[in-house]
């Protein structure tokens, strides 16, 4: 049995009792070309009110900001920034570009800019060179930073900690690691954005007992999809793509290890959500 379109199973029509906002939801990925109208009518019969489409390269900034300007089912905004596995590319020209849809009304965010060192696809060198700009874009524009770090945390803490008073709010989007750096980021007042990751049995677990330790005011809720499809849906689906209609299993998952009810956790990270991207429309 399947629902509307046919593409997701009626075991995955799920939605959320109070209204959800995807901070991190990679729509311009070549896997949602085809049916991506479909997609958001989804999301928004699960109950996402918002979804802030993540900027990472040209042509995903161009392309999100373009969608941002339609009119949807579900409200669209965006973020303008490199993401660290492209920091090889980052010249004043791909500077200048970004700086030009930081103006843009609906692109609320400087980012996913940051630092992984996971794969260094970029040299650790480029990718704290493109980062330091993207911090300096922050200040000199006072939008909020969404940040990428993997493996990188003590690199990351050092860098913020030098901008720390300069830039305004700042969220560690997709936040995967340990305990310490956790409380390096909590003690610099960030945000902290959790997805599909500790649904996960197998690698996130140490994330299920960490979730509780993020304060109420600083939990923000994302997919990321494509990627990072939950391990806690009803039913297999190998090699599925992940997408924002889901997002309430994640917000489910995270209730569940915070001890809160879905209701609750959805009010409060959607209501953080609104005050951290400053979002002002009446969704
Ligand atoms: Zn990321």
């Amino acid at each position: 049995m399947t629902h509307g379109d046919g593409m997701l199973p009626d075991a995955l029509c799920f939605q959320s009792p109070e209204p959800l906002i995807d901070i991190g939801a990679n729509l311009t990925h070549e896997s949602f070309n085809h049916d991506l109208d479909a997609v958001l009518e989804r999301a928004a019969r699960a109950n996402l009110t918002a979804m802030v489409l993540t900027g990472t390269d040209r042509a995903s900034i161009e392309a999100s900001a373009a969608l941002t300007e339609q009119s949807h089912p579900v409200a669209l905004y965006a973020t303008a920034g490199l993401h660290p596995h492209h920091a090889g590319e980052f010249d004043n020209s791909l500077q200048r570009f970004i700086e030009g849809y930081l103006d843009h009304p609906r692109v609320l965010a400087v980012g996913e800019c940051g630092l992984d060192y996971h794969r260094n696809f970029s040299s650790p060198s480029d990718q704290r060179r493109a980062f330091e700009a993207h911090l300096e874009m922050a200040a000199r524009t006072k939008k909020p930073l969404f940040l990428h770090e993997r493996d990188a945390g003590s690199d990351m803490l050092d860098m913020l900690g030098q901008w720390r008073d300069d830039i305004g709010p700042a969220v560690i989007h997709c936040f995967t690691g340990d305990k310490q750096t956790l409380y390096g980021y909590l003690d610099m007042d960030l945000y902290v954005g959790q997805t599909g990751w500790l649904c996960d049995e197998r690698r996130g677990e140490h994330l299920r007992e960490l979730v509780g330790d993020i304060p109420a005011d600083r939990l923000m809720i994302e997919t990321d999809c494509p990627y990072l499809l939950p391990r806690n849906l009803p039913a297999r689906l190998k090699g599925r793509r992940h997408e924002p209609a889901l997002l309430p299993w994640i917000c489910r998952e995270i209730a569940a290890c915070r001890g809160v009810s879905e209701a609750e956790l959805a009010r409060q990270t959607t209501s953080n959500a609104r005050a951290f991207f400053n979002i002002t429309d009446s969704i």
